[in-house]
């Protein structure tokens, strides 16, 4: 099992706790690298630096036996380094997060953590995002938990191609989670507002956005959160078709197996 090699990125930088929360937990199933981006990116979505060069610093000494580097660019400036030309061995799965804050609705396309997984989507490897609704960093152990299970799920039945998840789980106990659905992504979930700041003799302009979707009765990501369930959206950048439906092998017994590894 630990032949598989995992590339964890995190749209929060490199030195995000949630990452490396991340990281030793999948250490129990896999070999890990990491490369993100030396500072915190969030809403800088599928961004690609083309325009100037990019440095990269090796910080192996983080965890022992990861190999780590902090790239000076986007978390999909990452993936592409990664896949590249920094880590040596084959990757079988990208994983970007974890993140604080969930990833819902319409804001899959501005989320640097999809944006990421995205990347690796698009070089043929099997990727996946995960984010938790708590923005206080409570039940990152539960993200980091059902991470590893999907991996070692992936790891044996592989993802269809053609699709990547967008995982989200809601800022709830493990054992208050009924269930774990297959979701699609809610539309028009947000709005957005401008709200101007006076600064004497400049202003300046800030873009608030907000989550307006009420999808309670809806079988999107949204409606699965707001019935404090797990939300598995399979996403896909073929922009003219639906979703591809998620395989059973990757999804039967997914909470169960989850419950019995004892998260908060
Ligand atoms: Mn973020």
């Amino acid at each position: 099992m630990l032949g598989m090699k995992i590339l964890v990125t995190n749209d929060d930088g490199i030195f995000a706790p949630e990452l490396w929360v991340l990281v030793k937990e999948l250490q129990n199933v896999a070999q890990v690298a990491v490369v993100a981006p030396d500072r915190e990116q969030s809403a800088i979505g599928t961004a690609v630096t083309l325009r100037r060069p990019l440095r990269v610093h090796s910080l192996n000494s983080v965890i022992a036996g990861v190999e780590a580097y902090s790239v000076e660019g986007t978390p999909a400036d990452s993936v592409i380094l990664a896949l590249g030309k920094l880590v040596k061995d084959k990757i079988d799965l990208v994983i970007s997060g974890i993140n604080p804050g969930p990833n819902l609705g319409d804001n899959v396309l501005l989320s640097g953590t999809v944006g990421a997984a995205l990347q690796g989507y698009q070089h043929g490897i099997s990727s996946l995002a995960i984010s938790v609704g708590a923005p206080d960093n409570r039940y990152l152990d539960n993200a980091a938990k059902l991470a590893t299970v999907l991996a070692r799920k992936i790891d044996s039945g592989g993802l269809p191609g053609g699709i990547f998840l967008n995982v989200n789980l809601p800022a709830r106990p493990l054992t208050e989670i009924r269930e774990i659905e297959i979701t699609e992504v809610a539309s028009k979930a947000h709005a957005d507002t401008v709200e101007v700041e006076d600064g004497g003799r400049r202003k300046y302009y800030w873009l608030i956005r907000r989550q307006v979707g009420k999808d309670t009765h809806k079988k999107t990501d949204v409606g699965a959160i707001e019935r404090g369930n797990i939300s598995i959206t399979p996403l896909h950048a073929n922009l003219f078709r639906k979703p591809f439906s998620v395989p059973d092998s990757l999804c039967s017994d997914l909470l169960k197996e989850l419950q019995s590894m004892g998260g908060s």
